[in-house]
């Protein structure tokens, strides 16, 4: 550890984990604010979830702990389901890119996510701070407040490099959309047909003039509901977020019902749904979401994984205490990811810079133990605690306002939830019709800063 004598902050060894869109952003705060930076990225290049590939995994509903896992979870016709203005970090905007093979549309192709999140990485030098196909598989505290990372790189030929380094600190940037989340079916073990998950969902051909049930209502659920449609004999969608006795055919669709959630699964290939109805399904796809996993976290049963709530941590960066040598960025879900995992990285840079200062390991204890008892007495289940829903702003103002940096603009939040409204009233033309021209107006003025 180091302390600049220019501007009196401390200048720590860094290890962030993973390059994807937080851990591009967290290298990038970090060695703003003088620390000393090191990006492992398991993969070949940056990106993380961005990085398309037609690959998906051998155990389709990803149970088997054995298996190879893929890291994306996107689908071939995958385009973003927020308007790339709010999209982008606050000072580098996600506009069109000049020249051959751009997407300009408002919510464009993954493709130009990911050309976007390399040409961010090139222009803030993020690429030389990273070692490629480098795996982190431990991290564990040591006696002097520091942590062991244990890393392994392939060598040509086949085997593994081990390598063993201490660092003042390490950000954990691994992402949440790889693991699998399952539904619970009763019967389900009896069921004879097909089931998979949607992070191996890619095209729609293995479902062509299939029967089949997809379990969700998130926005990949309704942009693969309708793609399925196209070629299925029938879709089924079976949602929790509907009354008891839902079942309705889907606006302008002749083949997608919306049901209540399933009731059972029978060894006769039939699937009955809370509302009454019964059919004999096909396939079975959940699009249930994703659960958190850090496989390579050594804390003794200190920072868990409880029934997806990962605690405890103080305002989902911090665990008590490990803080600060320990912080995690981008746990927060339904929130505008880059601008927030941007924000939360300024925030564990001050930190470890000694620039901010958090508050003792009671009171952030405190504070994690209020929030609990908030959630149970709204009746807010452990899975949701990561769910920002309506307190992203304040949540994001307030550590905004910790970092003394300005919080993303107010025209984001309200892009967001225009959004997110028109997602399940129009989920067809959500991406190529809008109403919401003076907030692109507001948007393009902004932007102007930065180009
Ligand atoms: P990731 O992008 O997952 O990156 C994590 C990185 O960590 C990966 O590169 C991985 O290889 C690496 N890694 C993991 N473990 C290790 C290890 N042990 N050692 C070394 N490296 C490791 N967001 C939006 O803003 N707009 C959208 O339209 C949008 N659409 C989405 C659609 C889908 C289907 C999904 C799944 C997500 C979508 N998101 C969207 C959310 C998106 O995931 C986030 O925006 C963001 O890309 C997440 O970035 P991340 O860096 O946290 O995680």
């Amino acid at each position: 550890m180091q302390t600049s004598n220019a501007t009196s902050l401390t200048s720590r060894h860094v290890a962030v984990i993973g390059a994807g869109a937080s851990g591009l952003v967290a290298a990038r705060e970090l060695r703003r604010e003088g620390h000393q930076v090191v990006v492992f990225e398991k993969d070949s290049q940056i990106g993380g979830t961005w990085v398309y590939t037609p690959q998906v995994e051998t155990d389709p509903l990803g149970l088997d702990p054995t298996r190879q896992i893929v890291h994306s979870s996107l689908y071939k016709s995958l385009r973003t389901n927020l308007p790339r203005e709010s999209m982008g970090f606050m000072d580098y905007p996600f506009v069109p890119r000049a020249g051959e093979g751009s997407d300009p549309r408002r919510f464009p192709g993954h493709a130009e996510v990911l050309k976007y999140l390399q040409d961010f990485a090139r222009e803030f030098g993020i690429g030389e701070m990273v070692r490629f196909e480098c795996e982190v598989v431990s991290v564990e505290m040591v006696d002097n407040k520091k942590l062991k990372v244990k890393s392994k790189r392939r060598r040509l030929d086949g085997d593994d490099d081990l390598l063993d380094e201490v660092f003042d600190a390490v950000v954990v940037c691994n992402g949440h959309f790889t693991q699998p989340r399952i539904a619970e079916i009763p019967g389900i073990n009896l069921w004879p047909g097909k089931q998979t998950h949607s992070h191996n969902y890619r095209t729609p051909e293995p479902f062509r003039d299939k029967v089949v049930i997809l379990i969700g209502s998130s926005a990949s659920a309704m942009d693969i509901s309708l793609e399925i449609g196209g070629i299925a004999k029938e879709v089924h969608i079976a949602s929790r977020s509907v009354a008891d006795d839902t079942c309705e055919k889907q606006a302008g669709c002749d083949n997608i019902w919306l049901h209540s959630m399933i009731e059972s699964a029978h060894k006769d290939g039939s699937v009955a749904f809370r509302d009454g109805n019964s059919i004999i399904a096909d396939i079975i796809l959940h699009c249930t979401g994703y659960k958190y996993c850090f496989p390579f976290l050594k804390t003794n049963g200190i920072v868990t994984v409880d029934d997806n709530r990962v605690g405890p941590l103080y305002k989902h960066v911090f665990p008590p205490i490990f803080a600060p040598q320990l912080s995690f960025v981008g746990l927060p879900y339904r929130n505008i990811p880059f601008p927030s995992f941007e924000i939360q990285s300024k925030w564990i840079a001050g930190v470890l810079s000694d620039r901010i200062v958090l508050p003792s390991q009671e009171d952030m204890m405190e504070d994690v133990n209020t929030l609990y008892s908030t959630l149970e007495d709204s009746g807010v289940p452990k899975h949701h605690t990561h769910n920002m829903g309506d307190t992203m702003s304040d949540y994001s103002v307030w550590v905004a306002s910790l970092c003394q940096c300005p919080c993303f603009e107010e025209w984001r939040i309200q892009m967001f939830y225009e959004t997110v409204k028109r997602l399940h009233a129009n989920p067809k033309t959500l991406r190529d019709e809008w109403e919401d021209d003076n907030l692109l107006l507001q948007a393009r003025e902004d932007f102007s800063k930065y180009i």
